[in-house]
C-alpha cells in the first residue's frame, strides 16, 4: 500500500503587470507605472475593484484525497481537471493527520485496496470496482483561474473551519501564491 503526502506545486503563473496594465485603463495613467505605484494598485484592487484581478492566471498540480479534491471542485470560477477512477487504477492513500497515530487507518486502506484488486480480478471494470476504495484514496488533478478566483476560494479553505487537509493543501497554494503574487496574497508559509 503506497501512502502519498497531499501537495500542490505551482506551474505557471501571469505576470500581476498584466492587472495593472488592464486596471490602469480606468485612469489611463499607464505613465505612471513603476514599483511602487503597481504595488499600491495592486493592493487597491485586491479591497476594492476585484475585476481586474480577472485578468491573471495560475496553475497548479495538486495531489490530495478523494475526501478533499471533492472541496476544491465546488469552487465555480476555478477549473480542474483530476484523474478519473473510471480509467485509472489508484495511486495510493493520504492518512489525515488526526488518524496517523492509531493503526486502524492502514489495516481500512489494506482492506479497501484488496476489495479492489478482487474485483478486478473478479472482472469488474475499474468504474465498477472504485465504489470499494475508501475516501482516503489519492487523486492528483491540476486547478487553474485567476487571482480573484483564488483569493475567494483561499479565504474559504485556508479557514480554520475547513477539513484539515484541505486547509492545508490550500495553505500550500497560498504560500506558493504568495512568492510571486505577494502584493495579492502576501508571504504565508506552511
Ligand atoms: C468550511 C466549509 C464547510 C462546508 N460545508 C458544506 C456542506 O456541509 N455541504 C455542502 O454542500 N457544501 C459545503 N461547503 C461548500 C460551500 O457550500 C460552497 O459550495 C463552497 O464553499 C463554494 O463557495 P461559493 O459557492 O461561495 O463560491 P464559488 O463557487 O467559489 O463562487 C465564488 C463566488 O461567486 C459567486 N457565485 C458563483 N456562482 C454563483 C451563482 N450561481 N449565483 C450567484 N453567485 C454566484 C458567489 O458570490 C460566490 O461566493 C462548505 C464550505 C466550507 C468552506
Amino acid at each position: 500500500m503506497k501512502i502519498v503526502e497531499p501537495s500542490a506545486t505551482l506551474l505557471y503563473s501571469t505576470p500581476l503587470s498584466l492587472i495593472t496594465h488592464a486596471g490602469r485603463h480606468s485612469y489611463q495613467s499607464h505613465d505612471k507605472a513603476s514599483e511602487e505605484s503597481d504595488a499600491r494598485l495592486l493592493a487597491h484592487f485586491a479591497k476594492n475593484d476585484e475585476s481586474p484581478l480577472e485578468h491573471s492566471f495560475a496553475m497548479f498540480d495538486v495531489t490530495c484525497s478523494y475526501a478533499c479534491h471533492v472541496h476544491f471542485l465546488r469552487h465555480r470560477h476555478l477549473s480542474e481537471s483530476w484523474l478519473s477512477q473510471r480509467y485509472t487504477a489508484g495511486m495510493g492513500f493520504v492518512v489525515p493527520e488526526a488518524l496517523k497515530a492509531n493503526g486502524y487507518v492502514y489495516d481500512s486502506y489494506n482492506f479497501g485496496e484488496q476489495d479492489y484488486e478482487r474485483q478486478r480480478r473478479g472482472g469488474a471494470k475499474k468504474q465498477d470496482a472504485r465504489y470499494v476504495l475508501p475516501q482516503g484514496v489519492a487523486v492528483r488533478g491540476s486547478i487553474s483561474g485567476n487571482a480573484r478566483a483564488f483569493l475567494n476560494m483561499l479565504a474559504l479553505r485556508t479557514s480554520k473551519k475547513a477539513m484539515p487537509e484541505t486547509q492545508h493543501v490550500a495553505l500550500l497554494m497560498r504560500t506558493e501564491l504568495g512568492k510571486v503574487w505577494p502584493e495579492l496574497f502576501g508571504e504565508v508559509s506552511v
